[in-house]
């Protein structure tokens, strides 16, 4: 789904894969437009990077000797996913603004839209509705958020982002 971006500084778009689906959902919750399926075979992988000007994320060795030299390619060296987050960052040198945090479905890809409390009434726990002000719904899974939902994981973020920054700037040191 094209997206409303800046021009000049597009928050690059990723296609991960199929070893890569944590890292895939940790990247959507940071904002980023990330493709992932664990049934994609390489050449769909590939010319699905290709077709939307992804930038291919992979843990495999001869997927990445098929696109190396080119600047559209993030070989992933670790296995834990806080580790995979870094590598990205530091790659990029770039992190979404936090106000692009959560505006992803972690699940599915798809953009999160506004949902009115009203209807949420119905489609989420009692104690939940009496307890959060706002919610987000996705169109592609119709999955609901909710505010808790979203502080815990902004907490998590917020610690690995912290790493990151104190990874960076020591690498830079
Ligand atoms: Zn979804």
């Amino acid at each position: 789904m094209p997206e409303r971006e800046n021009q000049e500084n597009p928050i690059p778009r990723f296609a991960a894969d199929c070893m890569l689906g944590k890292l895939a959902k940790w990247l959507r919750i940071l904002g980023f437009d990330t493709a992932y399926s664990n049934g994609w075979k390489d050449r769909e992988l590939l010319s699905l990077a290709r077709a939307e000007g992804r930038v291919l994320l992979t843990r495999d060795t001869r997927l990445f000797r098929r696109v190396s030299g080119s600047d559209r390619v993030i070989f992933i060296e670790n296995d834990s996913f806080r580790s995979q987050i870094q590598e990205v960052i530091s790659h990029l040198n770039f992190l979404p603004p936090p106000e692009r945090f959560f505006t992803r479905c972690s699940w599915c890809n798809h953009s999160l839209v506004d949902f009115p409390r009203g209807e949420a009434r119905a489609r989420v726990p009692d104690y939940v509705f009496e307890t959060q002000e706002s919610f987000a719904f996705c169109p592609g899974c119709e999955r609901i958020y909710w505010g808790g939902t979203h502080r815990r994981m902004a907490k998590e973020i917020l610690d690995k982002i912290r790493l990151i920054t104190e990874c960076c700037s020591k690498n830079m040191g």
